[in-house]
């Protein structure tokens, strides 16, 4: 192939598709991962999502709202561990088919237990009745009660109920 059409041909490969990936895929090592991502749609609404079954435990996104914090939001509320977290956020960002990938392994441990975990009421209008909502706090679930009744003033049954889900 002749130097020019040689050149034209790689410029139109840098114009392609791929390439962008590509750059993207590259950039992705500088930046933070989900800065490359357009606030997106939970998939973890339900199971057999990425493979994710009943046994993994893991906590369902029950309203749909756009995210913006992809990693965060995969840690802080399903309690993903790092690592999960992680690959979910690189299967949206390659659009890769959430019916067909599977990212968690059956039989495998995916989320961290102890890990801090948004409270529930994070996401909760401030006209909800709710005391102290939208409330920002991150507990362990151990004291979750101990913060649901000392802040939010909610009664045992209330509690339980919300214990229940988590
Ligand atoms: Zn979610
Ligand atoms: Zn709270």
């Amino acid at each position: 192939m002749p130097f020019s059409n040689c050149y034209l041909s790689n410029f139109k490969l840098l114009l392609s598709e791929d390439a962008r990936g590509f750059f993207k895929k590259l950039s992705t090592n500088i930046q933070e991962t989900e800065k490359e991502i357009k606030p997106t749609y939970c998939p973890l609404t339900s199971l057999n999502i990425f493979g994710l079954c009943a046994s993994h435990n893991v906590r369902l996104c029950g309203s749909q709202k756009q995210i913006r914090h992809l990693f965060e939001h995969f840690r802080n509320y399903h309690h993903l561990t790092p690592h999960y977290a992680n690959e979910l956020v690189n299967a949206i960002a390659e659009n890769l088919d959430p019916v067909l990938t599977k990212i968690f392994p059956s039989n495998s441990k995916i989320i961290d237990p102890n890990d801090k975990i948004a409270c529930p009421f994070h996401s909760t209008s401030s006209e909800s009745g709710i005391r102290r909502t939208p409330c920002t706090n991150m507990i362990t679930k151990r004291f979750l009660s101990i913060h649901l009744k000392s802040v939010h003033h909610l009664r045992v049954k209330q509690i339980k109920e919300i214990m229940k889900e988590i």
